[in-house]
């Protein structure tokens, strides 16, 4: 039997709001989704691409949007479906929200600097980061650019090495090969450096040859596969994740055995809601 395949980077919304919520950032990002942002079209794509987890990011856009997004996290959690809480570092408190994912035996925290309105390096978001350090959570943030805004620099290569330095045991994984569409930086700054990073939504700009270059002048346990689904199909970035002929081992390290060392004391730590 293969290994288990992971998703680290996916999305999707309560069924009440996923409609809105998909039609709206389409508009905002100029994009167009694979699926309707339900769990269960999610489940249904992780099926036919032979996907067995799925890493879930909520973005808090407001403060006040935590604590449905604490419920609703806490029904969909399952071996399938890993939820991960956004805090927006702008909240009241923050730190007590961290605290509280880490009480209700989930497993990380989402953060978006663009929706969010931070700088990576801010330092009034470094207690947050702390905090996430301190519980063993882990922290997945969108990093580099985002098609949906102005590109002003939040959270580039510089700013996430400036992160690492202060917290050095925070178990953060960058989004989109590092930076999204900032890949030169990447490339001066993060590649065969000990950053984590997902492969989401970069294979398709970057091209077959760069993204080969980059992915092996990495540390072979520090990429994780990701889709950014619905904004992308699994399908389609598996089929061209495949498609950069990085031989059996690697693939599985990318594609699963990476995941397992973040998702491990999941299954075992999870809390019936
Ligand atoms: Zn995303």
């Amino acid at each position: 039997m293969n290994n288990p395949i992971v998703d680290f980077h996916a999305h999707a919304f309560p069924d009440a709001i996923a409609g809105r919520a998909i039609s709206q950032l389409e508009h905002g990002g100029g994009v167009k989704a694979f699926l309707d942002g339900t769990i269960v079209s999610l489940l249904g794509s992780m099926d036919a691409a032979g996907i067995r987890t799925s890493v879930v990011c909520s973005i808090a856009t407001k403060p006040e949007q935590f604590d449905p997004m604490l419920k609703w996290s806490k029904e969909i959690a399952s071996p399938r479906i890993v939820p991960l809480l956004s805090v927006h570092p702008k909240g009241a408190d923050p730190v007590g929200q961290v605290r509280r994912v880490a009480e209700a035996g989930l497993q990380g925290i989402k953060l978006h600097p663009y929706y969010q309105d931070f700088d990576l390096d801010d330092a009034s978001v470094f207690p947050l980061y702390k905090a996430i350090e301190e519980l063993g959570l882990f922290l997945v943030c969108h990093t580099g650019f985002d098609f949906a805004f102005p590109r002003q620099r939040r959270a580039d290569p510089v700013r996430i090495l400036r992160v690492l330095d202060r917290v050095p045991g925070l178990r953060l994984i960058t989004s989109h090969m590092g930076a999204w569409d900032d890949w030169d930086e990447v490339e001066k700054h993060l590649i065969g450096k000990p950053v984590t990073m997902d492969i989401s939504l970069s294979l398709e700009l970057l091209g077959r040859e760069r993204a080969r270059e980059m992915v092996l002048s990495h540390p072979a346990d520090r990429i994780l596969f990701g889709s950014d689904s619905p904004w992308s199909s699994q399908s389609e970035t598996l089929r061209l994740f495949r498609s950069l002929g990085l031989g059996p081992e690697l693939e599985d390290k990318i594609l699963g055995k990476n995941a397992e060392m973040f998702l491990a004391p999941f299954s075992t730590s999870i809390r019936v809601p």
